[in-house]
């Protein structure tokens, strides 16, 4: 019906109590447009202005409080550098302070003695008064009548607040909006979902979400509109996917050959883990649908995941065609070339390796070869699916490290033969399956989720600087035993100079308590040259080091099963997923491996909670939970890009339960009617129809 979606598209200045000044704010500010826009900007919280603490009743330990009084004194204090501004605010039962250090100029306007104002904080302790840290604030406006005693609160900005947007500004304008649009809000789910759940209306839950009577209604909409949210992310991906797998022809890789079975009977020294074998059946059957595969492979380091595909690999060449593995580094390629020579040693497969430093007569004849097909697996970094790169038939892509190739990259491929190669991703930060699955959704999925048998869980401490020598002891009684040990210093941006400072500091330290001609110690960073690089690599690799001192260039995919100890240095500069691919550099032996977390005594809380996390779990899904709830979605690698995580209200941590079924409701939706035709799909197919076209914020496809 097209009226609905033309009210929706109203300009927001059309509203009453908007216009065009404010308009342009909220465009600029929070990229509103239409009425649509402001109503699906959702409250974050609600006040119930009925409750309110005593103030003399605080108590640290509250979580927040809301607090009505009167500002009876204010004073901006410290020098212009660090300038702090207070006010004490005062009801019947007692005085509080209330302070900003930040925004003093913008709040100083707002607070005026004398006035009342509703307060809304956590209480603190700043020596031995309690005070509220930055509160939200706002005048005690009496002249506003209020539908009801529970009232939004939305996020805003300072020059919207300026412009009479504040949180209760916002409920003004939607005040407005609701009467004028909610009669075109049309039910966007079919009845048997309603009636499974218990939902309340479309159109009600939009009410209620902003003009709530009670909790209960708050409880209801929120509910039904983050389950919506999650359907209709879930049935874009799903829908994706089945696209994808309908349109896009794949080659058929029927066989399973001479390259697979010799290798299996042969050369393969130890048994798959049953989590390998799944996955090798996953990626077959993928093989001979016709149809072509993008699936994502996770799994710890270590896990098998190279071997997995090597065997894949082996299944495209009895096929007759060839594949490409990628690494995001040249020493990462290198090493795969060495270990997958290793694996097929005797089996009369051509294999090459092909990176910048690979001298022209070479890069030649590997050319040739690949182009006159003799040549199966070439491996290499992201430069191979370079347009100059000619295969003869390429049939199959192992990317691995994923979080490192991006979309531009994916294109080329689809320039690279007749069809478009079968892809693999395969990638060693885990990531949390409610995430994966709202990130990945239209990718197939397979995990590998067991280590193979006999490894040992490696031993993590934490120390502080001070225990530094016996660090140094248990080095030296290391390398005694004849182990190896990493010692790795932070890197944030590779191309800075001041952080190798760190580096260098860090290895004259080492090369003074470990001095030659007993100890020898390798350097990598991310400035060298490769072939540097390499040199000091191989040293490490032949066991003619004892110690490598390296930047965070070491951190994926590196395998030196001699080395048992890694030390990270200044551990609470890095990330948890970061923390997790260093030390899944050792453990890769028979011999108990350790990981000592270095860190200076002063640690924010995160910093503490990430090493505690290092020290109590090796389970890199584990971690990844941790690392979600620490730092939010939003800041997770290779969400920025992806704009799938830009949600109005569900939440992927806490609403993860809404989230599986969504999924599962979306899966089951299209497995019974993939075109949403049937009639009582209809009001999902017009839903899902608009948002396609709208293809705003949700902005899924890409
Ligand atoms: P990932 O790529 O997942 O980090 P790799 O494929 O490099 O893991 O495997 C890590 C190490 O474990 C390698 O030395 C490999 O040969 C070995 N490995 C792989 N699968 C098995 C298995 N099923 N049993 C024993 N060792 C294995
Ligand atoms: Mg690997």
């Amino acid at each position: 019906m097209p009226e609905s979606i033309d009210i929706l598209k109203t300009e927001i200045k059309y509203l009453k109590g908007v216009g065009p000044v404010r308009a342009a704010l909220l465009l600029k500010e929070l990229n509103m447009r239409y009425f649509k826009d402001l109503l699906y900007h959702f409250p974050f919280r609600y006040i119930d202005r009925t409750k309110f603490f005593n103030i003399k009743e605080i108590e640290p330990n509250n979580t927040a409080v809301q607090l009505k009084g009167k500002i009876i004194k204010i004073e901006t204090l410290g020098s212009a550098k660090s300038q702090r501004f207070t006010a004490i605010l005062e009801d019947e039962s007692g005085q509080i302070e209330l302070v900003w250090f930040k925004g003093i100029k913008w709040i100083k306007e707002k607070i005026a003695l004398q006035q009342h104002y509703i307060v809304f904080g956590k209480p603190s302790i700043f020596g031995t008064k309690l005070n509220l840290l930055h509160p939200e604030i706002e005048k005690l406006d009496n002249s506003v009548e209020l539908s009801s005693k529970l009232q939004a609160v939305y996020s805003t900005s300072e020059s919207l607040s300026n412009a009479g947007l504040n949180s209760h500004g916002f409920n003004k304008i939607i005040t407005n909006l609701i009467p004028l649009v909610e009669a075109h809000l049309r039910e966007n789910l079919c009845p048997e979902l309603i009636q499974k759940y218990g939902f309340i209306s479309h159109q009600q839950a939009m009410r209620n979400i902003h003009l709530p009577e009670n909790y209960s209604q708050i409880q209801s909409a929120q509910n039904r509109l983050k389950y919506e949210e999650f359907l209709f992310i879930q049935l874009q991906l799903i829908q994706l996917n089945i696209i994808r797998k309908e349109q896009v022809d794949g080659y058929t890789f029927a066989k399973v050959g001479k390259y697979f079975n010799d290798f299996f009977h042969q050369n393969l020294p130890f048994e798959l883990t049953d989590a390998q074998k799944k996955v090798i059946k996953e990626i077959r059957s993928d093989f001979v649908l016709g149809k072509q595969m993008n699936r994502l492979l996770q799994g710890d380091v270590g896990s098998g995941k190279t071997l997995v595909s090597l065997m894949c690999m082996l299944i495209v060449a009895d096929n007759g065609y060839q594949s490409a593995l990628m690494a995001p580094t040249e020493i990462l390629a290198q090493q795969h070339f060495n270990t997958i020579s290793k694996f097929l040693d005797g089996i009369p497969i051509n294999i090459g390796l092909l990176t910048g430093s690979t001298p022209a007569p070479e890069r030649k004849d590997l050319l040739e070869k690949l182009q006159n097909g003799t040549l199966k697996i070439l491996v290499g970094t992201h430069a191979l699916i370079e347009p100059k790169i000619q295969f003869q038939q390429l049939g199959f892509v192992v990317i691995d490290e994923q979080h490192r190739f991006g979309v531009e990259q994916r294109a080329k491929l689809r320039a690279k033969g007749a069809q478009i190669p079968h892809v693999l991703v395969m990638t060693a930060t885990p990531i949390p399956r409610t995430m994966a699955m709202t990130l990945y959704g239209d990718l197939d999925y397979s995990i590998i989720d067991e280590l193979p048998p006999g490894r040992k869980s490696i031993k993590t401490v934490h120390y502080f600087d001070s225990k530094r020598m016996e660090v140094v002891t248990f080095m030296r009684q290391q390398i005694t035993l004849g182990r190896q040990i990493y010692v790795v210093f932070p890197l944030i941006n590779e191309s800075e100079t001041l952080d190798l400072k760190d580096l260098q500091e860090g290895y004259d330290n080492i090369s003074q308590l470990f001095p030659i001609p007993d100890y020898q110690i390798s350097v990598v960073h991310g400035q060298m040259k490769a072939k540097d690089k390499e040199f000091e690599m191989d040293r490490f690799k032949r066991k003619i080091t004892q110690i490598m001192v390296a930047t965070t260039v070491i951190e994926v995919g590196v395998d030196v099963p001699n080395a048992s100890v890694m030390i990270i240095e200044n551990a609470e500069r890095f990330g948890l997923s970061q923390l997790h691919q260093l030390r899944g550099r050792v453990g890769r032996g028979a011999d108990q491996s350790y990981c000592i977390l270095m860190s200076s005594y002063k640690l924010s809380k995160e910093a503490e909670k990430r090493l505690q996390t290092m020290v109590d779990t090796n389970d890199g899904f584990e971690i990844a939970e941790v690392d979600l709830k620490l730092r939010g979605p939003g800041d997770m690698q290779g969400t920025q890009q992806s704009g799938i995580l830009n949600l109005h209200i569900a939440d992927i941590v806490k609403d993860e339960k809404i989230l599986q079924l969504a999924r599962k409701d979306a899966k089951q939706i299209l497995s019974i009617d993939p075109q949403l035709k049937s009639a009582e799909n209809q009001p999902i197919a017009r839903f899902l129809d608009q948002l396609k076209r709208e293809k705003n914020n949700w902005g899924l496809i890409g």
